[in-house]
């Protein structure tokens, strides 16, 4: 089973939404190649409901595309963990869109107990190039080691997002707005990490490079906070968003996350120190079913050891930013 997941559910993702607005064909390209490799002749695409013009654009594109192999478009529920793998496959088999427990890789045993390949849309539009380009052309882009390009997402708060195509190897300065440099950024997205300025502007474009700074590229996102907007306090909004968006089936997840949620509160108003913080996200992890209490406390541990000065700050009911509202 050949599947392309385009539901992003990662909020300040947007490349996938991108690339099926602009390159629809090049993803199906890519996805159908590889069905018709592995003798498939069915092919799935999950779009999200909540970017209706996504779905609007890979329907007129399979209206364009005749071709042997069957293409059937799924709906994801719009929740963070929705387009895990294996919630993707529940699904798909008629079962709500939540993750569960597998102890088998989906491509061993997956949709209909089928091994089945599942990528999102930027994978298979890099396919899609491959197989309509060759190696060779790829290879002019990006490093021996990582040749080709990654779309990234930059995203401030409150400002619609930018996707770009930027060759591996690019240095981080050069593809962040003049604006943030000086700044923090949240690489990877809602499960990333905070890195300073000083590591940013050091840093290249490459997944085994940003993962040993302890900022891998997760889902490809660049979130700048502009310099009025106190990371501590978007933390903790990010933080409360992903503790309500939990099935609510493990421990972790149920108790653990809205706990961490009100202890980032807490520090960010000012009515709680960092060790409860700190302790409550050594706790929830590597015990979900999923990754997705270990990406939150990912995310508040990075903050509390990279960004350390303005945690204290906030522990002693401060703040180093202009707008450090008591957060809601
Ligand atoms: S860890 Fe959370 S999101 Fe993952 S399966 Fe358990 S309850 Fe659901």
């Amino acid at each position: 089973m050949v599947l392309v997941n385009l539901s992003e559910g990662e909020p300040a993702s947007a490349k996938d939404s991108a690339l099926a607005l602009a390159r629809p064909h090049l993803v199906l390209d890519g996805a159908v190649a590889a069905a018709r490799a592995l003798g498939s002749r069915e092919l799935h695409l999950v779009v999200t409901g909540e970017r209706p013009r996504v779905r609007l654009s890979v329907r007129q594109a399979l209206e364009e595309r005749g071709g042997d192999v069957a293409v059937h478009v799924h709906t994801a529920a719009p929740r963070f963990v929705a387009g895990q793998a294996r919630a993707v496959i529940e699904l798909l088999s008629g079962r709500p869109n939540l993750p569960v427990t597998a102890w088998t890789p989906e491509a061993v045993d997956g949709l209909r107990g089928r091994p089945t390949l599942l990528s999102n849309a930027e994978t298979w539009a890099h396919v899609g190039l491959l197989v309509l380009r060759g190696e060779g052309a790829y290879r002019r882009h990006g490093t021996d080691a990582e040749p080709g390009t990654a779309l990234l997402t930059l995203t401030s708060p409150g400002e619609d997002p930018h996707v770009r195509e930027v060759a591996y190897g690019t240095r981080l300065r050069d593809v962040l707005p003049e604006a943030a440099h000086g700044l923090p950024a949240l690489v990877g997205g809602f499960h990333g990490s905070w890195a300073t300025w000083p590591t940013l502007a050091s840093a290249r474009v490459s997944v085994p490079g940003l993962a040993a700074l302890g900022t891998p590229l997760g889902a490809g996102v660049l979130l700048v906070p502009d310099a009025d907007t106190c990371p501590v306090e978007l933390t903790s909004r990010i933080v409360t968003f992903l503790a309500g968006q939990s099935a609510g089936r493990c421990g972790p997840c149920l108790n653990g996350l809205p706990a961490l949620a009100a202890a980032v509160r807490d520090l960010a108003t000012g009515w709680g120190g960092a060790a409860r913080a700190g302790e409550l996200a050594a706790l929830v992890r590597g015990r979900g079913a999923c990754a997705h209490p270990d990406g939150t406390a990912r995310l508040v541990r990075s903050l509390l050891a990279t960004l350390s000065h303005e945690v204290a700050e906030h522990a002693a009911g401060g703040c180093t930013h202009a707008s450090a509202a008591v957060a809601s």
